[in-house]
Formats: C-alpha cells, sequence, structure tokens
C-alpha cells in the first residue's frame, strides 16, 4: 500500500485500463441484461466479514456479493484472490480501495480501517477462502472494531469446518473445532492428549504433508478404533471422504500421495474409566511423552480427576 498513513490509495487507478474496462464491460453488460446476481446500495458504517468460497466459485451468497459491490473499501488477506472473486461474478473495483490486510500486516492495517469506519465508511473483508477468522486473519481487527464501539457485521457462508461436518456421518449435536494441530511431533501429540476425552465431534485442519504423521499419533492416543472421516477437496472436483476407524482410513491413504486441502472430523472421546490400574497406566505412558505436569494435566483431564491428585501421583511414580 503506497497511500499516505492513516488514508487508503486508490487502488483502482493501478489496475491495467484494460481490466478495468472488461470489469465495467460485465458489469453493464449483467446490469443491461438483468441477470447480476448483485444489487449495489448503500451500507452503515462498519466491518462487514464476508465468507468467500472454499473451491466452487459459486459458493457465494448473494448478500456477500451485494457487500462486495456496494462497500467503500474492501480488505483482503489475499488482494488477487478477491480480485479475482469479483471479477467471476462481475463485481467491478472501481475506484475503491483494495487493502492487504493478512497476519503479517493487521495490527498496522487495522488503525486505518478504524479510522475510515469513523469517518462512516463501509469496509468489506474477506479472507483468503471460506470464513474470516477460522483458521484465518481478522479476528485483531473485527475486536478493534468492536473494542472501538463500531458496527461488526458478518455476511455467513462456506466454511471447511462445517462442511466437512456435514458430509463426515458423524454426530453433529456437539463438536469442537480445534484448528490446525501443531506441526512438531511431541507438540501434537500433547494437543492430541488434550482433545482425546473430549465428548464432542472434533474438527481439524490438516495440511497433506502431515497427514500420515497425525494418523500415526491419532491411533497412538485416540486408539485405531476410533471413528474418523478424511473430507478432501471439499467442493472441488475432487472431493472425497474417507470414512471409517483411524486404522481404516490409515490403511487406506497408505500407498497415497495425499493432495490438496484436508479437513479430519473425528468421533467423540469418552471420559475413561477411572479404577487405579488404567489411571496409572494411561499414566505412565503419559509420562514417556511429557512433562509431570503436562502429563498430570492430560490424564486428570481425560479421567475427569482434581489434576492436584494426579500430579501426586505422577510424582510418586518416580518422575520429577
Ligand atoms: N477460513 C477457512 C474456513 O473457513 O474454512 C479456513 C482457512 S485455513 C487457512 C485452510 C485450511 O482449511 C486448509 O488447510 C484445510 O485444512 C481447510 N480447507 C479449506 N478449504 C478446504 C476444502 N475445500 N476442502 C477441505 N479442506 C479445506
Amino acid at each position: 500500500m503506497n497511500s499516505p498513513p492513516g488514508e487508503f490509495g486508490l487502488r483502482g487507478q493501478n489496475l491495467r485500463p484494460s481490466r478495468r474496462e472488461v470489469n465495467a464491460k460485465r458489469m453493464s453488460q449483467a446490469m443491461a441484461s438483468g441477470n447480476s446476481a448483485f444489487q449495489r446500495s448503500p451500507l452503515a458504517p462498519g466491518l462487514y466479514l464476508v465468507a468467500t468460497p472454499i473451491g466452487a466459485a459459486r459458493d457465494i451468497t448473494l448478500r456477500a456479493l451485494d457487500i462486495l459491490a456496494s462497500a467503500d473499501v474492501l480488505a483482503a488477506e489475499d488482494t488477487r484472490t478477491l480480485r479475482h472473486l469479483m471479477e467471476i461474478h462481475g463485481i467491478p473495483l472501481g475506484d475503491r480501495p483494495l487493502v492487504a490486510c493478512h497476519d503479517h500486516n493487521e495490527a498496522q492495517v487495522s488503525p486505518r480501517i478504524l479510522k475510515a469506519i469513523t469517518e462512516g465508511k463501509s469496509i468489506a473483508y474477506a479472507s483468503e477462502a471460506g470464513t474470516p477468522m477460522v483458521s484465518d486473519p481478522g479476528f485483531p481487527l473485527a475486536r478493534a472494531v468492536i473494542a472501538e464501539g463500531l458496527s461488526v457485521t458478518a455476511a455467513p457462508g462456506p466454511s471447511a469446518a462445517l462442511c466437512a461436518l456435514t458430509v463426515a456421518g458423524l454426530p453433529t449435536d456437539r463438536f469442537l473445532f480445534a484448528g490446525f494441530a501443531p506441526s512438531q511431533k511431541s507438540a501434537r501429540r500433547t494437543f492430541l492428549q488434550g482433545l482425546a476425552p473430549i465428548e464432542a465431534t472434533l474438527v481439524l485442519y490438516e495440511s497433506p504433508k502431515r497427514i500420515n504423521q497425525i494418523l500415526e499419533d491419532c491411533c497412538d492416543i485416540l486408539g485405531e478404533g476410533r471413528k474418523i472421516a478424511l473430507c478432501r477437496e471439499l467442493t472441488k472436483r475432487f472431493e472425497e471422504v474417507i470414512r471409517g476407524t483411524v486404522a481404516e482410513v490409515r490403511q487406506a491413504i497408505a500407498e497415497r500421495d495425499l493432495k490438496g486441502e484436508i479437513v479430519l472430523v473425528i468421533g467423540r472421546g469418552e471420559k475413561a474409566a477411572s479404577d487405579a490400574a488404567t489411571i496409572e497406566a494411561a499414566l505412565d505412558r503419559a509420562l514417556e511423552q511429557m512433562t509431570v505436569k503436562d502429563a498430570a494435566s492430560a490424564v486428570a483431564e481425560a479421567f475427569d480427576l482434581p489434576r492436584r491428585e494426579v500430579y501426586q501421583m505422577a510424582l510418586t511414580r518416580g518422575k520429577t
């Protein structure tokens, strides 16, 4: 962004004229034919968090298109992606600013967006795909806008988490979205230990590069019989859902080099039976991989026991 601090430059001016012309032509054609999917109307000042497609470009609501067509300022995690989406739907950017706002500059850009809202502007924010703030930027910005007593509105729509939950075939009455597991092995195993006893369906995002490792950890920590659904490339051409136990899903992908985007949906855990021998065995297993404190926390959570009691037990098992 080259505009002076506190202001938004007219990013539309940077567009090559040919693209602007193309957009304007598309817009006027759509308007003329009465087929435009969106309506332009002035928006009240505030931040509009707009969900965008996770694969199929047509998975966007009419209201989201209206907001993208009408907002005074557009902000996006990836400006090229948003611009492309708007082109697909025939929405011209015109002379409106299109501002990059991502994990690395959100703190710097947020005050400028706040200032624009206090000056009466409407700002539409889209992350690269899906719903902003769901394992995506937007939270510091939304929190700052709320803290100033300004308006925050959502244009709800796609999110890979809900899309996966919908097709996984696992209970949806109670679920926990856990985002991405840590990439480092021991941290990932601790993370899974914490999730293991939760009596809710779990939803995790994962990279195809780490899918084999996390399934191996799921096998060790959640048990090979736990139900799981691996949901890949949702809403895209090669959408695939592999359902089964952890062991079955591991086997199904063992010989494959999985690519694309993946959500793991994991069936609910159960609080373990708390006889002394079972607790001690779990504690010994946890102590092999964790500090006394972490092991005590994980086991206390798993068996629904007071943490201090389990910590004392861990100390007496000869570890410090
Ligand atoms: N904000 C997005 C949302 O609402 O779903 C998520 C953004 S996060 C950076 C990207 C991760 O979401 C991917 O690594 C993958 O785990 C998941 N994801 C996104 N699109 C997906 C798709 N079409 N199919 C499966 N998983 C997807």
